[in-house]
């Protein structure tokens, strides 16, 4: 009615001479993002903002969520232009920061057009025939209102013929353009889209359950979409699993965004309502597919709840200009690493060995692949996160110490698990803490930050016990040992043996590491030498390659016989290395033999990682 739309102009005139220019909030920005010259690593993005006279601050998403760092691809922004009816704006870059552009608009101009490209850098999101859109790449946005108040109508246009996924609600589709409804720049960031030439989607929620779950699956051809019909029930599983662990969920439906190729950057980035993964191309067509899917798929959907849903609030920001403090990631990401796995346990993606040889590699890589630890405490990982780049480049891992608030939280969650079940003489479990945490009502996508002392304090109602003094003994310890407590109150060891690892992947344990205390690549190429290893001793270094094994030229089998013969063997074992454009002799003394790390039971003590591991949902 007229009435109405009178009384609300009224209402806008009042609040914009309240609120200044966070008035801006109440007008949708339009983003169309032209992705037909993908192939050639070029999207092009137009961006249509009301505007008003005067100065004008824009930033470029600079910490992004779930990357816990400032690391927005700003170097990748290029072909920057502004203009206001048809002239040119001029725009400076902020002196202190590369990701604000200041802007002065001249009077009488209303909208202001941005148009711009984002360079795809290589091997990261897109290949001739898929790509993976995450909207803050491709946006720009008004200073200092939160990105939940800001209103999006983004538009997509895809490259002909091309089929796509996501969880972000759309408006329209005609031919290749998607339209999608506006909506706030928080949740737009928080839906990415897969498209691509191959493309299929798989239903995967269980019986009975009310909301939908798909898996939305881009790949470099038409033969990597072959989804086993185990896998598929195994994923069915997987959402079962989800909701008898956390009770309730915290988005509308859900879409696991999977591309497979060997020309991306392999990870997993969460989302409240979907996730993007991306594997090699013929992941799921291996034997070992279901442990990739577990690894990695299981982990980004337990993100929805813990990470999206329950944050800690040092890691909740209102824009993507606002540093995070990463001192709760052990938290945000090592009870999900926790959870990640055993979800996967429950759910079939892992046998319940495959979930002990994880277990079990982690446990050996924090422990004698680390030594790290003695100088480095587990939360000074965390803290330091925030750019630092701790997490990347391969050499010296094992004395710098990377993200392993991802792998120890997950011995760390272990033992909380076993201690809840220890103080409450197995009453209660870490589903119940699940249950109480992360459970609640459905409201759609939404955040519950918590502290150090919520999380403590919700733990004491389930279980009470000194959880603050745990915490803190376990984050300041600076101890060679891997804190395998979890293991060992659920009735197991880690021990040292000759039979390889029965894990694949990402995971398994070259038979070079725990022997003579090298991470070396198939050409020779040394990423890590555990400092205190024989190797280490006899000076070899990452970045060394490795030329030669007891005087033949080298080969990763011949390396492997050297290290199993070397029990037998009195003489050390000799490496030629390549450093620069030098020779080096290295004689490692060394007869252990081959040593890969297991899980043993504990005599005497009930299993209560099988407990743990076993189907919830009734599958
Ligand atoms: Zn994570």
């Amino acid at each position: 009615m007229a009435w109405f739309r009178f009384r609300s102009l009224v209402l806008v005139a009042l609040l914009l001479s309240m609120v200044g220019r966070t008035a801006l909030a109440a007008e949708t920005i339009s983003l169309t993002v032209d992705a037909t010259r993908t192939q050639r690593k070029i999207l092009h993005a137009h961006l249509v903002m009301p505007v008003k006279a005067g100065p004008l601050t824009l930033y470029y998403p600079k910490w992004i969520p779930g990357e816990h760092g400032p690391d927005g691809p700003i170097a990748n922004l290029s072909g920057l232009k502004f203009e206001g009816n048809g002239k040119t704006i001029p725009w400076q870059r902020d002196l202190l920061d590369a990701f604000t552009f200041h802007l002065e608009i001249p009077d009488g101009i209303r909208k202001l057009d941005a148009n711009y490209d984002y360079l795809e850098p290589d091997g990261y999101s897109s290949t001739d025939k898929l790509m993976v859109l995450e909207w803050n790449d491709v946006v720009l946005y008004p200073a200092d209102t939160p990105a939940e108040k800001l209103t999006y109508e983004a538009k997509l246009i895809m490259p002909q013929g091309w089929k796509f996924g996501t969880s972000l609600p759309l408006a329209n589709q005609s031919a290749n353009q998607l339209s999608f409804k506006p909506i706030s720049l928080d949740m737009l960031v928080d839906s990415p889209v897969v498209t691509g030439e191959f493309y299929r989607n798989i239903d995967i929620t269980p019986k009975g359950e009310p909301i939908h779950h798909q898996m939305d699956i881009v790949a470099d051809s038409e033969a990597a979409l072959a989804m086993s019909p185990e896998n598929q029930k195994q994923m069915t599983n997987l959402v079962a699993e989800s909701g008898k662990i956390f009770g309730a969920r915290h988005y509308r439906d859900y879409h696991f965004l999977l591309a497979l190729s060997d020309h991306v950057a392999h990870f997993g980035l969460e989302h409240h309502e979907s996730n993007d993964s991306r594997l090699p191309e013929r992941t799921l067509l291996l034997p070992s597919s279901g442990m990739a899917l577990g690894g990695l798929l299981s982990h980004e959907f337990v993100h929805s709840w813990n990470g999206k849903y329950r944050r800690p609030a040092d890691l909740t920001v209102p824009y993507y200009e606002q540093p995070m403090k990463t001192d709760l990631l052990w938290g945000y990401e090592g009870l999900t690493d926790f959870l990640g796995p055993l979800l996967a346990a429950r759910s079939g993606l892992f046998t319940p060995e495959q979930y002990r040889e994880y277990l079990a590699s982690i446990a050996a890589q924090l422990g004698p692949g680390r030594p790290g630890r003695t100088w480095r405490p587990l939360r000074d990982t965390a803290d330091a996160e925030s750019g630092l780049g701790f997490g990347f480049g391969r050499g010296w891992l094992n004395w710098k110490r990377g993200t392993d608030y991802y792998d120890e939280g997950d011995l760390l969650w272990l033992e909380v698990a076993t201690i809840i079940h220890r103080e409450s003489h197995g009453k209660k479990s870490i589903d119940d803490f699940c249950l109480a945490f992360h459970g609640g009502s459905n409201n759609g996508p939404e955040v519950k930050t918590y502290t150090l002392d919520e999380l403590v304090g919700d733990l004491n109602r389930v279980a009470p016990f000194d959880w603050a003094t745990f915490f803190h003994t376990r984050l300041d310890s600076t101890s060679a040992e891997a804190p395998v407590g979890g293991i060992e109150n659920a009735g197991w060891k880690v021990a040292f043996n000759a039979e390889p690892s029965k894990i694949e992947g990402r995971r398994s344990t070259p038979n070079t590491l725990y022997s003579i205390g090298l991470q070396i690549a198939a050409d020779g190429m040394v990423s890590d030498s555990i400092v205190g290893s024989p190797a280490y001793e006899a000076g070899v270094s990452s970045g060394m390659k490795i030329m030669g094994v007891n005087g033949r030229v080298f080969t990763s089998d011949l390396l492997d016989d050297a290290i199993k013969a070397s029990k037998e063997n009195s003489q050390p074992i000799t490496l030629l290395a390549l450093v620069e454009d030098y020779f080096k002799t290295c004689t490692v003394n060394y007869h252990g033999g081959a040593r890969y790390p297991h899980l043993v039971r504990e005599d005497g003590r009930p299993d209560y990682l099988d407990e743990l591991a076993k189907p919830r949902a009734g599958q």
